[in-house]
């Protein structure tokens, strides 16, 4: 096929694959992004999640900065003395004993789904491949994680689906119990749901899937991809449960903007994956580590996480208020810590353009909800500011319902 000529917009070149919002920016500071033009936006998507410690962080910049004078990239060939110090860290402060470092979440998810079907084979047990996944999920854009999180309108044209994942309804416990059969490998669920529109799991039935998995000899895999790495105020969102997982998927806030993700297993569950077993080129290297440690010094750290529960619950407080003064627009409020949000009566794609109005940046989720991600060093100045925003976009919808439709 012939090339359309004479495009010269830089962005017809990219393939067309994101709805983008007609906006660019330039620079950031803390929680806000500046455009070429000089504008400001509070922004509460923080790249999804990723910018766990705000835009130009002045310890993650120097951290990066003084890694990339020294050395970027040498390969999994060589030892990597700062992966070998971001793992140690990383298994002190987790249930793990083993990190595999990758370049993304899905990568991050690949490796968690091949380490349990590994642990089963390891075990005598190759046909123990299978592994439980809940409605509304989402795990990644790979043809595995794409499999794994169910979704029609992500699988649709890309040919058969990877094999070995039983779908059952969200949190629907009887019906984990009914899907576990010989081939089942495990159970892989996020504790909260991002994409899927912030629904989450209570710690009694985390604690119950936890007792299943016992009971069945079942890997618990977890996706923090998301709520991971501080999001809800403790390191790891299954903290809040008191239970530990046998594998764990993190990304996203672990390298505060540089790529990064992580596979943890317990030296049980990770027995599999030896030498020769898994891979990646770029995963782990030097500046990737030198980043994840740097947002590991501020993120892993008692006050710091206190800052996250005490934003999120005025956050949170404030929502609810919202939905009181705006109920014609919010249904309900929903989430965990700085991964919160509400359920919208009104297309959440309306509220999310209505709320750019206000200067203010949110993102989407399933089930018509509006999901907001702020940093997790966001203040309450801050939170009071996009509450504002938010009170102005909504009164502006309302005022938009009572016109008549052919305005
Ligand atoms: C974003 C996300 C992924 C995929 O991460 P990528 O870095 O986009 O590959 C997987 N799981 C969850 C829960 C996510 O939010």
């Amino acid at each position: 096929m012939a090339k359309a000529h004479g495009e010269t917009n830089t962005a017809s070149a990219m393939m067309p694959t994101y709805a983008r919002a007609d906006l660019a920016f330039e620079r950031g500071e803390g929680a806000w992004l500046i455009t070429t033009t000089g504008e400001r936006y509070l922004d509460f998507v923080a790249g999804v999640a990723v910018m766990s410690l705000g835009h130009s962080h002045p310890h993650l910049v120097e951290a990066i900065k003084t890694q990339a004078e020294k050395l970027c990239h040498t390969s999994n060939l060589f030892r990597i003395p700062a992966g070998e110090r971001l793992a140690k860290r990383l298994t002190d402060l987790t249930f793990a004993d083993m990190v595999f470092f990758t370049n993304s979440g899905a990568e991050a998810l690949e490796c968690a789904i091949k380490t349990a079907r590994k642990y089963h084979a390891a075990s005598g047990h190759p046909e123990r491949y299978r592994l439980i996944t809940f409605e509304g999920a989402f795990h990644g854009r790979t043809l595995a994680t794409i499999a794994a999180g169910g979704q029609q309108k992500y699988l649709e044209g890309f040919g058969p689906a990877t094999p070995g994942f039983d779908q059952v309804p969200f949190g629907d416990l009887e019906a984990v119990k009914a899907a576990i059969g010989p081939e089942t490998a495990g159970i892989l669920f996020e504790p909260v749901q991002g994409e899927g529109g912030l629904r989450s799991l209570s710690p009694a039935d985390m604690r119950e899937l936890r007792a299943l998995c016992d009971e069945h000899g079942l890997l618990m895999v977890l996706d923090e991809v998301q709520c991971g790495t501080g999001r809800t105020g403790k390191l790891f969102a299954h903290e809040w449960s008191g239970i530990t997982p046998d594998i764990m998927a993190i990304a996203k806030g672990i390298g505060g903007g540089f790529p990064l993700g992580a596979c943890l297993a317990t030296a049980e569950a990770g027995k599999g994956m030896v030498a020769g077993t898994h891979g990646s080129t770029y995963g782990g290297n030097p500046l990737a580590m030198a980043a994840g440690n740097a947002v590991l010094d501020i993120v892993a750290n008692e006050e710091f996480l206190a800052h996250v529960r005490q934003m999120s619950l005025l956050f949170r407080q404030r929502l609810a208020e919202m939905k009181d003064r705006h109920p014609a627009i919010i249904e309900d409020v929903r989430g965990e810590g700085l991964l919160t949000g509400f359920k919208a009566r009104v297309p959440n794609t309306d509220v999310i353009a209505a709320l750019r109005g206000e200067h203010l940046l949110a993102v989407a989720a399933g089930h018509n909800v509006v999901r907001f991600l702020p940093p997790l060093i966001i203040s309450e100045a801050e939170v009071q500011m996009a509450m504002r925003s938010l009170d102005a976009a909504c009164s502006k919808l309302e005022a938009a319902l009572t016109k008549p439709a052919a305005e």
